[in-house]
């Protein structure tokens, strides 16, 4: 076992407001420009640090958008959001829960919390990345896995010093739900106080950590507070975490997907041509109807 460098803690980015119900820090790729480093596959890390909404009878949201070429992952951590695409998929994603859609060939949605958390108000958390899809699969069938905390993998630390949500991929031998195109690895670390946690990842992976509570020692060596994101290099298969207070972490980790990429607002494609397509497809109605 080799651990993983450090490249960066990155602190979260000035925020901006998604509709009216999302205050984002986007990491990538506008906050901070990765360059080689990039975070592939993941193409966006749209973070929604904790913030509280006012009560209010009209739901903030997102009106009804199109995506192309990949997939959105949403999860949320405090507050319920509310959704529904042209594919006939709706749902609600509970504190806890992730929502893994894959537009691929293309789908309307809107994005909302839901109405009883907006008639209550309250405190809101949540993440919302983009993953990208090989060239292969941008244009299959759209999908939708409503992944519900109880269905994700549960790792348990000794002495009830924490606990880990696997979402994707394996953890200490243990597997999440979520089905992938290209391999990712995604975990929801708790530790409590003190505790200390030690897991490996595939060395040409990109790996990055969110801190969505409280503070950790990374690799015994730095610091990450609260709301920062840390890059890791592609030199090692091991991180080391040490809860300096009571933390959660959310762990990204996946495969690059070598290919050239144009991205062209909602749409995410490996050409100029696949996005005037997207765009002329959009405007024909061929990604379907969804009413706003
Ligand atoms: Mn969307």
């Amino acid at each position: 076992m080799t651990t993983k460098s450090i490249l960066q803690i990155l602190p979260p980015p000035p925020p901006h407001m998604v509709g009216d119900g999302f205050r984002v820090h986007n990491f990538f790729p506008s906050g901070y420009n990765l360059g080689k480093w990039s975070m592939s596959p993941f193409f966006l890390l749209d973070y929604n640090s904790k913030v509280s909404f006012t009560p209010r009878e009209n739901p903030r949201g997102v009106g009804v958008h199109p995506h192309r070429g990949f997939e959105t992952v949403t999860i949320a951590f405090h507050g319920k959001v509310a959704h529904h695409d042209s594919a006939g998929n709706s749902g609600i994603i509970e504190d806890g829960d992730v929502q893994w859609m894959t537009a691929a060939s293309g789908v309307l949605h809107k994005e909302y919390h839901e109405q009883e958390f907006s008639r209550s108000g309250g405190l809101f958390q949540m993440v919302q990345l983009w993953v990208n899809l090989p060239a292969k699969h941008k244009m299959s069938p759209p999908k939708y896995q409503a992944i519900k905390n109880s269905m994700m993998g549960k790792y348990v630390l000794p002495a009830n010093n924490g606990s880990v949500d696997i979402v994707a991929g394996t953890f200490k031998e243990i597997k999440g739900p979520a089905f992938t195109f290209t391999p990712i690895e995604m975990y929801i670390i708790s530790l409590k106080k003190d505790a200390t946690l030690a897991f490996s990842l595939p060395e040409n992976y990109n790996t990055g950590l969110l801190i969505l509570d409280g503070n950790v020692k990374i690799n015994h060596e730095e610091e990450a507070n609260e709301d920062t994101f840390t890059v890791f290099q592609k030199d090692g298969d091991e991180i080391n975490l040490e809860a300096i207070n009571d933390c959660k972490i959310l762990v990204i980790s996946g495969e690059p997907i070598n290919e050239p990429i144009k991205a062209y607002g909602p749409f995410l494609m490996n050409t100029n041509e696949e996005i005037v397509e997207a765009m002329n497809d959009f405007a024909q109605g061929k990604f379907g109807k969804l009413e706003d």
